[in-house]
């Protein structure tokens, strides 16, 4: 197999030729035919997450078919396509996996962080983990439904039903999530860098009922608003666009700072949190609807090899919707 391995923290991605690995017990190989790229990746490379392990492949948005089986897997087989997302395995038995939220596991393994991701020709799962795609669709459209799609859902679960929806900071997940949200008869109320009008476009292409720069107030006070953008200055910004009682989801793995802002923007009980990881059940409700929602990824691809040029575009903002590779 060959992969594009993180050999050390804050450099660039290594083309390397590897042996074919055989899944363990619970396990299953799975031939990469596409993987996203998340901004998690750069936080990654970066170092920017507690215990960063390396070398490690990155990668959790990923497309493929089964073509290995270990002992004692069921339910999936040789050949069929499955996407394998970031929570790659939970303990089953710490209090968050008990009580249904396996999300928050307290001996966890992550695709592409903690262990061997996407960024290759193959790539070994445990079974439980690899969510059926099924055959509609193609890989590269499906694959930052991996992640992008999945925590932008669970987002979207936790920010509740309200009709009015922001969403700050417009890439890969937020031009899912508006989609969806649209599709449930919501309004979108995207928010971009200021004066970025390129992404502006792009959102109202997408059917936003407003688009503006994250330093704009909405023209109507919003339900909830969901930040993805990695941006902590944007937490006041969105507490201020909100109602009374109104919700801010913060939905990014690492954010900036937040500056300190006054009480009267949380007061009236407004509320703030985040969302970390996913549950298996985020993933079979979301793509159980897939097929509903007509969601249409704008997706620039890259080959597998060029993978530092496509953490580098990402980084500089260079393309709308996601990256993807190909092997
Ligand atoms: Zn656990
Ligand atoms: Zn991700």
């Amino acid at each position: 197999m060959q992969a594009m391995v993180l050999t050390k923290l804050k450099t660039p991605l290594v083309w390397t030729e590897l042996p074919d690995r055989q899944p363990g017990p619970g396990q299953v190989r799975v031939k990469v035919a596409a993987c996203g790229v998340c901004r998690t990746d750069l936080h990654v490379v970066d170092g920017e997450l507690p215990y960063p392990h390396v070398p490690i492949i990155p990668g959790h948005e990923i497309v493929g078919r089964i073509d290995a089986i270990g002992q004692g897997v069921q339910g999936l087989t040789m050949g069929e396509r499955v996407g394998i997302p970031w929570l790659g395995h939970t303990c089953g038995i710490c209090p968050y996996c008990r009580m249904q939220r396996e999300n928050l596991c307290d001996d966890p393994i992550f695709t592409g962080f903690t262990r061997d991701g996407g960024y290759a020709t193959a790539t070994i799962a445990d079974a439980r983990f690899a969510l059926p795609l099924g055959e509609a669709g193609d890989d590269v459209s499906l694959a930052p439904l991996l992640c992008a799609g999945l925590i932008g859902w669970r987002s979207l679960v936790i920010a509740g039903d309200g009709k009015k929806l922001g969403l700050y900071g417009f890439g890969a997940a937020a031009h899912i999530i508006a989609q969806v949200a649209k599709w449930q008869g919501r309004s979108v109320f995207g928010f971009t860098r200021p004066g970025d009008l390129t992404t502006q476009n792009f959102a109202r292409a997408l059917g936003v009922t407003w688009a503006g720069g994250s330093d704009e107030m909405p023209p109507e006070q919003l339900d909830a608003a969901i930040i993805f953008a990695t941006v902590g200055d944007l937490v006041p910004l969105a507490l201020k666009a909100v109602r009374k009682g109104g919700r801010v989801v913060c939905a990014g793995i690492h954010i900036s700072d937040i500056p300190s802002f006054p009480y009267a923007l949380l007061w009236e009980e407004r509320e703030l949190l985040s969302v970390a990881n996913l549950t298996r059940q985020d993933g079979i409700d979301f793509l159980r609807q897939v097929p509903e929602m007509g969601i249409v990824t704008r997706t620039t691809t890259y080959a597998l090899i060029k993978a530092n040029e496509a953490l580098a575009d990402l980084r500089a903002g260079r393309f709308d919707g996601a990256a993807v590779l190909i092997p």
